[in-house]
């Protein structure tokens, strides 16, 4: 390809694959890569010095939640040295918006930090209208069944029927067609969580007729993992779709033995030729809507109906009780990071404990307060796996690292800001996990080939020219839970398409 040269001289090259690193040279035409390694660089052309300094792929964020901000001017990622990201997880894609609109903003808004202005009809009308406006990445975007759903039946629990569920599988197939990069589902999340078996099954044999990928935020991490897991595995083997289990974990201490049986699981399913991996971030924490740890029928209807049952002694009574017995996690580590109104925004940082404590009020009742007075929006953090099953998850060849990040209004869980020179820095380079090798692999070359990013994720000729240039003795990120919004240390560029991004 045609295009200005520019010379990256004398740095260590990670090319993606998860090879061993090599001292080299780069060089760059336009927006590909037109040599690596040792060659006779052409003179006369621009250099940059890069003495002490790695060069990689552009990292590729193959989970997080920007599907509004890729629209817009925010850098956190680009920072971090991503340069592609998938959207569109866990079930939230911004479309399609049909005449439920204002249920589609209740069910996603926790989720992108949204207001009610946004919507697109399509896949195809989304991803061109990123394609126009996006500056910091590429994107690739995931079909959300609890979008398609609430496109097809509104904020409705239970069963679809017959005739409902084939306008569904026929909106999935409209949105694999027009450039989608999969489909996810988010079966935590009303009303998706209320999907039967045969409906997934049924639309995971739309994915299955394609090369995409199905990811599935499964239907419980906590008590009842290893059967969520089971569920996943064996839609992927009656449809043959490719499955990615998002976000492995298991949540809450009372099941941190559950995950080696299902890595087991996983394991075997892919020994029998199930097409499955899976994702995780390198935090112990995770971070959602505090609606996620009611049961999930007591949205049916939307947050209108919640707040209606809040409100109704006997109602409000069950609720709390049923959230109490499936709750996985200590009300001291479930962290308020977001509310709505201005009133309550002095408790955020607080546990729910404390909060309840400030209150003069038991937790579950700060909780579902809470609830009532911001109408629902209300994000937590919640520490809640061991390091140990953090560091099996992160290490497993299947594994691919991801941020899962979201924005949120109040203080965001640190992934956002620091999820992949955290990898590098602190899993790799300070607690030696893995090599920086494997680690920057499972960030560029194996979500480049898994989420279908052709001519990215390697450095190799012809590949498309996102770098990232990174002192590997200091890269790491200096977020934290209480002060999450700082930028990283040791990235120096970033270059997207050939053009310096950073
Ligand atoms: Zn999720």
């Amino acid at each position: 390809m045609l295009g200005q040269k520019l010379l990256f001289r004398g740095g260590t090259l990670i090319d993606g694959s998860g090879a061993p690193a090599q001292r080299g040279d780069l060089l760059i035409s336009g927006n590909a890569i037109e040599a690596v390694g040792t060659f006779d660089p052409p003179s006369g052309i621009p250099a940059i010095d890069c003495t002490g300094m790695a060069i990689s792929p552009g990292f590729i964020d193959a989970h997080s939640h920007s599907d509004l901000q890729v629209l817009g001017e925010k850098t956190e990622k680009l920072q971090q040295g991503v340069t592609a990201e998938v959207v569109g997880n866990c079930g939230f894609s911004p479309y399609p918006a049909s005449e439920h609109r204002h249920e589609l903003h209740q069910f996603a808004n926790g989720i992108f930090c949204g207001d009610d202005s946004w919507g697109w009809k399509s896949a195809d009308d989304y991803l061109s209208d990123v394609e126009r406006k996006g500056k910091h990445a590429t994107v690739g975007s995931l079909a959300g069944h609890g979008s398609l759903r609430i496109a097809t039946a509104g904020n409705k629990m239970g069963a679809l029927t017959s005739a409902e569920l084939e306008r569904m599988e026929g909106m999935l197939a409209d949105a694999l067609q027009s450039g989608a990069t999969g489909f996810s589902t988010g079966l935590m999340y009303a009303p998706g969580s209320s999907a039967p078996f045969e409906e997934l099954e049924r639309l995971c044999s739309i994915v299955a007729h394609t090369d995409k990928i199905y990811c599935t935020h499964i239907r419980d991490y906590s008590f009842h993992l290893t059967e969520a897991v089971d569920e996943q595995l064996e839609l992927a083997r009656r449809t043959g779709c490719r499955l990615q289990i998002s976000h492995l974990q298991a949540t809450g201490r009372m099941n941190w033995t559950k995950q080696q049986q299902v890595i087991e699981k996983i394991e075997a399913a892919k020994n029998e030729g199930v097409d499955v991996a899976f994702d995780c971030y390198p935090y112990i924490a995770g971070s959602t809507v505090l609606t996620q740890l009611l049961p999930q029928d007591t949205l049916d209807g939307g947050i209108e109906k919640l707040m209606e049952r809040l409100a109704w002694p006997s109602d409000r009574e069950k609720i709390a009780k049923r959230t109490l017995e499936k709750l996985p996690h200590r009300w001291c580590d479930v962290l308020i990071s977001a509310v709505g109104s201005s009133a309550n925004k002095r408790f955020i940082g607080m546990t729910i404990e404390e909060a309840a404590r400030e209150r003069n009020e038991e937790s579950i009742d700060t909780m579902l307060n809470l609830l009532a007075e911001e109408r629902g929006e209300v994000n937590m953090i919640s520490f809640n796996q061991s390091e140990e099953n953090l560091r099996q998850t992160l290490t497993h060849p299947l594994a691919i690292v991801i941020s899962d990040g979201f924005y949120v209004k109040g203080r965001p869980h640190p992934r956002l800001y620091g999820t992949f020179p955290r990898l590098l820095g602190f899993v790799a380079r300070e607690n030696k996990w893995m090599t920086l090798e494997e680690a920057v692999h499972k960030i560029t070359g194996r979500p480049a080939q898994r989420f279908g990013f052709k001519k990215r994720g390697f450095l190799r000729p012809s590949y498309v020219a996102d770098l990232v240039v990174f002192d590997p003795a200091t890269v790491d990120s200096p977020a934290t839970f209480s002060n999450p919004e700082v930028p990283p240390i040791g990235i120096r560029s970033v270059f997207r398409n050939g053009t310096l991004a950073l």
